[in-house]
């Protein structure tokens, strides 16, 4: 068995090691800044205790503009139950649920 045909498959081995650890890093780290960023945004309760100006009858406002128009999107995926409340008028994240 020469050097050469020992070094290829160590070689192989080593960046399939190097690329898992990669993957497994770059996961990590998305699922933080993710975390991160989903506890950055208020919840509704401590939105309403915040701005209680913005609890009106005909349901939440924005604490910027105050539009009562507010958009829901999925955290992470469109049908997620963790939703974020983006006003529509001018774009700030308000609040976030999840039920
Ligand atoms: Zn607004």
């Amino acid at each position: 068995m020469s050097v050469v045909s020992f070094l290829i498959p160590l070689i192989v081995i080593i960046g399939f090691i190097l690329g898992a650890v990669y993957i497994i890093r770059t996961r990590a780290y998305i699922i933080r800044t993710n975390k991160e960023r989903w506890n950055s945004i208020p919840s509704i309760d401590e939105y309403k205790v915040e701005n209680p100006d913005c609890v009106t009858n005909k349901g939440m406002k924005c604490v910027v503009c105050n539009s009562t128009s507010i958009k829901s999107l999925g955290f992470g995926h469109p049908e997620s139950t963790n939703r974020i409340f983006i006003c529509n008028h001018c774009g700030t994240q308000l609040y976030r649920t999840n039920s």
